[in-house]
């Protein structure tokens, strides 16, 4: 049948693709179903990831794509999965364009959404210059001054954690800060200094940082600035089956597998270590798994 497929993935950056290439060697009929905006994509150069150290991100998943695509039994298609179903025997999957697709096992790999704070130039500047991860990006800013747009727990792990990259930090709370005496202390012992006053907007050249600018009009001159955003689940699918934990993330076990049975998951929507090396280790993991399952099943 035209539209039946052992399994379906929604999602095809690196984790969707990493498993699609692990169910092609098994020889599995797999439908990878992907929308095109990747978490990553307004970043010049993705790091630490080894022998493509550097590369944009969209030459390692188009690299990926062209490799996976090699495998006769795999299809690639450009579309979003607005819903699945689950079936008798597996699962029904609509998307945007009025497919209906079935399948016998769902891997979820699409991702999340970051939300940009309403701040003028702040999803400008979004993994440029406005960066979330020194692992992925750290190297390349090492020594500069840096600002860190967090409050509480998560400012100062930045805090703690950044001294690797840099010993020039300022914290910028957009609002009243939030933290313990023991904090303070520390921030005072690495002359760490604290901004309350809110951000009006981000001065920057294609996206590369210039200067904080407070709604008081304040400025201040840096070129670095780390942040996490807030988050929500790039496709609903997975709300609307109830596979979330009290993060949002979908809850998986170490073998990839969802609370749902024939439902599995991999990538940035199940965890919050963010890197394209995790993202493929858990699709490697997730294909194998799958496979498993189904040989498991008919066996
Ligand atoms: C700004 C930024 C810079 C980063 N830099 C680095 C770096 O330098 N090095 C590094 O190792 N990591 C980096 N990361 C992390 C890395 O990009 C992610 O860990 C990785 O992209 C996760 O892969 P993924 O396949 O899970 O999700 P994504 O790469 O986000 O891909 C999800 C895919 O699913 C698709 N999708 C979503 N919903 C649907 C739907 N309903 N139907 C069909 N398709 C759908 C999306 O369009 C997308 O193509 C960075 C992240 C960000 C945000």
């Amino acid at each position: 049948m035209k539209n039946q497929y052992e399994v379906i993935i929604i999602g095809g950056s690196y984790a969707g693709l990493s498993a699609a290439m692990a169910l092609g060697r098994a020889s599995r009929k797999v439908l990878v179903i992907d929308s095109g905006k990747p978490c990553n994509r307004q970043t010049p150069h993705s790091h630490n990831f080894l022998t493509r150290d550097g590369e944009t991100p969209a030459a390692l998943a188009s690299i990926a794509k062209e490799q996976v695509l090699n495998y006769p039994s795999v299809t690639f298609i450009t579309d979003k999965a607005t819903d699945a179903k689950k079936t008798d025997v597996g699962f029904e999957i609509k998307t945007e364009s009025e497919e209906l697709f079935i399948c016998e096992k769902l891997l979820l790999a699409a991702g999340i959404k970051d939300i940009m704070p309403d701040i003028d130039g702040f999803a400008d500047c979004w993994g440029i210059s406005v960066i979330h991860c020194p692992y992925c990006h750290g190297y390349e800013v090492k020594g500069q001054k840096t600002a860190i747009f967090a409050n509480g727990d998560a400012a100062y792990h930045y805090s703690m954690l950044l001294q690797q990259w840099t010993k020039e930090l300022t914290i910028f709370t957009n609002g009243k800060a939030n933290f313990t005496e023991e904090q303070m202390t520390k921030f005072e012992k690495h002359n760490i200094s604290v901004v309350e006053n809110p951000i009006a907007k981000l001065e920057h050249k294609q996206g590369q940082l210039e200067c904080i600018v407070l709604e008081n009009g304040e400025r201040y001159d840096f070129s670095v600035m780390y942040a996490k955003p807030e988050f929500k689940q790039h496709c609903d699918i997975t709300e609307k089956m109830n596979l979330l934990n009290d993060n949002g993330y979908v809850k998986v076990d170490e073998m990839q597998r969802t609370i749902a049975e024939g439902i599995y998951a991999v990538g940035d929507c199940t965890t919050p270590m963010r890197a394209v090396a995790a993202a493929v280790a858990s699709g490697t993991m997730a294909g194998a798994v799958i496979n498993n399952d189904m040989a498991a099943a008919s066996f």
